[in-house]
């Protein structure tokens, strides 16, 4: 092992929370590393570049000066969201070290050590883990049963879509799920010529997608913003639903065909807790994801549900100059959002001014 490089902060994760900080405590010039195990905005990279944000330009913008970088009330392709934040990253000059997987976190002599899978090491007074949600997939609990004759796999494991449905086209796949991803992947892939089924507990809710749904979508982010400044600690679940429109139309259509919840695979046979039996090739799980949050597994104990451990606002509790960003209701509803995740950094950036000085 390498010997540890000294640091005022190491943020672990180059995603836009992790981005937005760094260009915070940069501009206070403090020292600081964004140890990013891909590239700036990995996870960013992994989504069709047809995909789209769910909420309006304005509200995800790292920086209230890049509003009008676009229209502000569009929703963007995943891949111009991608571009963005490469160029806000050149543009602060972000010092990030890609290809920098970290792999163990411990505390020593008051400060933090980490250490990279090719053994790099640093030494932090304050580490922030930044890593998001989309590196670490939620399994489906109770687990169905299962003889294994059809594959069982995670929709975070899809990097290529074109590639997924090359392989797949003409067969049947079910995939699992009833969120905002669930409807975004089925629209994808049923794109692409892949058969889906959808399997999901009734009913599914949607997002309206006409033109009155798009304008109650944008009024509702000015309420938000209103709610916020009234109850500014206010914590909440967020489940977002799927989206209307061409999701709506292809279940409504039965072209994608719904099924209730998977009770077992057998014999290569699907059966569903309705007594619904068909043959089919893979199931693909869009059940959402866990806070990436390994490198505090086993010495931290995290809750089953929130995946997070005990926590001080942005502080792991009993654990100084540790904290996290972008997880659930650090602050409040919002911090997992883009839109919350830009005023939590800011707010952290400050918690780390005064530790530092
Ligand atoms: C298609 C799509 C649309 C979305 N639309 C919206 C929207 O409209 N509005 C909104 O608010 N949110 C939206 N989201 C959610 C959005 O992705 C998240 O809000 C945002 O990416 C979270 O940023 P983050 O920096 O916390 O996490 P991420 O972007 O996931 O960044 C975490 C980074 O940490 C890195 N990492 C993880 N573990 C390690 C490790 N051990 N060592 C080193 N690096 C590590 C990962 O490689 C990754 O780059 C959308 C998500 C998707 C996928």
């Amino acid at each position: 092992m390498s010997a540890a490089q000294e640091l005022a902060v190491a943020i672990v994760g180059g995603g836009p929370a992790g981005l937005s900080l760094a260009a915070h405590l940069c501009r206070a010039k403090i020292e600081t590393l964004v140890l990013e195990r891909g590239r700036v905005a990995e996870s960013w990279w992994h989504y069709p570049p047809t995909m789209r944000l769910l909420s309006p330009w304005w509200t995800n913008v790292l920086e209230t000066r890049d509003a009008f970088q676009r229209s502000p009330f569009a929703i963007a392709a995943a891949s111009v969201y991608r571009e963005y934040l490469l160029a806000f990253a050149a543009r602060h000059r972000l010092p990030v070290r890609e290809r920098s997987d970290i792999v163990a976190l411990q505390p020593h002599s008051g400060r933090w050590l980490l250490r990279s899978a090719t053994g790099e090491a640093w030494s932090a007074a304050c580490v922030v883990l930044a890593t998001g949600y989309f590196s670490a997939p939620r399994e489906p609990r109770p687990a169905f049963e299962s003889d294994h004759s059809i594959p069982v796999r995670h929709a975070a494991t899809v990097e290529d879509y074109d590639a997924f449905a090359a392989a797949h086209r003409g067969r049947t796949v079910v995939l699992v799920g009833k969120r905002v991803s669930a409807g975004q992947l089925m629209v994808e892939l049923y794109r692409r010529g892949v058969r889906i089924v959808l399997s999901a507990r009734r009913p599914i809710r949607f997002r309206r997608g006409d033109a009155i749904g798009r304008l109650r979508d944008q009024v509702y982010f000015f309420w938000e913003w209103l709610r916020v400044l009234a109850q500014p600690h206010l914590h909440a679940d967020s489940f977002p639903v799927m989206d209307g429109g061409e999701t709506e139309r292809l279940l409504g259509s039965g072209r994608v065909p719904l099924v209730g919840p998977i009770r077992a695979i057998a014999a290569g046979h699907v059966h569903t807790v309705d007594g619904e039996r068909f043959p089919a090739d893979l199931i693909l799980l869009a059940t959402g994801y866990r806070p990436a949050l390994s490198l505090l597994e086993g010495w931290l104990s995290l809750d089953p549900e929130s995946g997070l451990p005990p926590m001080d606002g942005f502080g792991v509790r009993d654990c100084p100059g540790l904290y996290l960003l972008g997880f659930d209701n650090l602050y409040n509803f919002r911090s997992r959002y883009l839109r919350g995740l830009r005023a939590d950094a800011a707010r952290l950036a400050r918690e780390l001014k005064r530790r530092l000085r």
